[in-house]
């Protein structure tokens, strides 16, 4: 299918769009109307920005894409509590983003969490992950990923709300599309336009070393996660392919760079996977990989996922990993999933509708992952090369 070659409006810097304007003779204060129209009434076409001249708004339609999302599939969840929505974007591609809303409670206000995709797919290929089961499909510009948000902020905005906090832990591995993202977060940031504070925005990564320095020489300008998922070399080769590019301990090094030079906290998401990689010895590996740091864990039981054999860890399994890291001095929480349906796993509704492999791959597929883990659990580490198209 063709791709729309106009650029999505919500990408574009605002000193772009003010010589744009001024190459056209129009006046300044145009400007702050285009502005207003994108960033507070959300428009989806020029037309909606009533305050304009027929003429510019034509012009402007023709120029670029005022919404980049071509349309939007919302399933409700959870008691109403999440949104997961499928977004078709030009040329047919599909990206998932899931809306969580957590009500006031004594403490804390209420918020509204966006999970946002930052690639179609993921060329890391975590085996436990829907979108890693996807493959690569393309990058996602930076009008791509901040129309999700405001997407969100116009479902939001009809109830009087709005949203609070963005997370790329969406789709794809945001530090392999860095240049998107950061022009993305640019524009989230900025408050002359999606003005969300920095504090508010969460970047996970599963460990693109060049990438997480890159981000440490800008300084703070929002919180880091680094999805760790275990401890040990030979099986964070098998969960987290990447690992055989940047193993373990340089990407911890990396983490501990970027807070030392920002002063903020690294958070490491720890997906718990039955049998896998929660056990004693994996609380206790990762224990002493953090021990000293300030460092906090987040647990995160497994949501199932079609072509894997596993599960998550048993609660009890679960509670006694996160004993283990805390008597270690290692701040640490579980994330309870709020039923099945809850978004830590983005990507799931996707690979849903992409439609099942046929059964003989999934066996295939199945059969290696236990063979993989069990030899990774034995110690002993795995020889395939790190996955394709990741860079250097
Ligand atoms: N690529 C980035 C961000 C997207 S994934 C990364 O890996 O960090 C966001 C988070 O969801 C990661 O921590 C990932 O490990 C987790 N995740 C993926 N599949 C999951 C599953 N089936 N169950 C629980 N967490 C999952
Ligand atoms: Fe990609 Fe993150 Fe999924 Fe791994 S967990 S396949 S890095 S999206």
């Amino acid at each position: 299918m063709e791709r729309d070659p106009r650029p999505g409006l919500s990408g574009v810097p605002p000193a772009s769009i003010e010589a744009w304007l001024a190459e056209r003779g129009h006046p300044r204060y145009r400007a702050k109307q285009i502005s207003d129209g994108v960033w507070r009434a959300n428009a989806r076409s020029a037309g909606e920005i009533a305050t304009l001249p027929a003429a510019l708004r034509d012009a402007l339609d023709g120029a670029f894409r005022l919404d980049t999302i071509e349309s939007t599939e919302v399933v409700v969840g959870d008691g109403g509590m999440t949104e997961k929505s499928l977004h078709r974007l030009t040329g047919g591609t599909v990206v998932e983003s899931v809306l969580m809303h957590y009500p006031a409670r004594p403490g804390s206000r209420e918020r509204h969490t966006l999970c946002l995709s930052s690639q179609a797919g993921c060329a890391v290929g975590c085996p436990f992950c829907a979108t890693g089961e996807l493959g690569f499909s393309r990058d996602l510009d930076a009008a791509e990923i901040v129309d999700q948000a405001r997407d969100a902020a116009r479902r939001l905005a009809a109830h009087g709300r709005r949203l609070t906090n963005v997370v790329f832990m969406g789709m794809g591995e945001p530090l392999l599309n860095l240049d998107n993202v950061l022009a993305a977060i640019e524009a989230l940031n900025d408050r002359h336009r999606f003005g969300l504070g920095a504090r508010h925005i969460t970047v996970s990564t599963s460990g693109v070393v060049p990438g997480m320095r890159r981000l440490t020489a800008l300084g703070p300008q929002f919180t880091l996660a680094v999805s760790i998922h275990a401890a040990r070399d030979a099986l964070r080769d098998v969960l987290v392919p990447l690992n055989r590019r940047w193993p373990v301990a340089e990407v911890v090094e990396a983490a501990r760079e970027h807070a030392r030079a920002t002063g903020r906290r690294i958070s490491y998401e720890y997906t718990m996977i039955g049998g896998v990689n929660d056990t004693d010895a994996d609380a206790t590996a990762l224990a002493d990989l953090l021990r000293g740091d300030h460092a906090h864990v987040n647990l995160i039981p497994m949501n199932p996922v079609a072509h894997t054999p596993w599960t998550a860890s048993a609660a009890p399994v679960i509670e006694s990993f996160a004993r283990r890291l805390r008597s270690a001095g290692i701040q640490t929480t579980v994330r309870w999933n709020r039923g099945q349906e809850v978004g830590a796993a983005c990507g799931q509704l996707a690979a849903e509708r992409a439609g099942e492999p046929p059964a003989p791959v999934v066996a295939r597929r199945r059969k290696l992952l236990v063979e993989a883990s069990a030899a990774a659990l034995r110690g002993e580490r795995s020889h395939e090369p790190a996955p394709s198209g990741v860079g250097s």
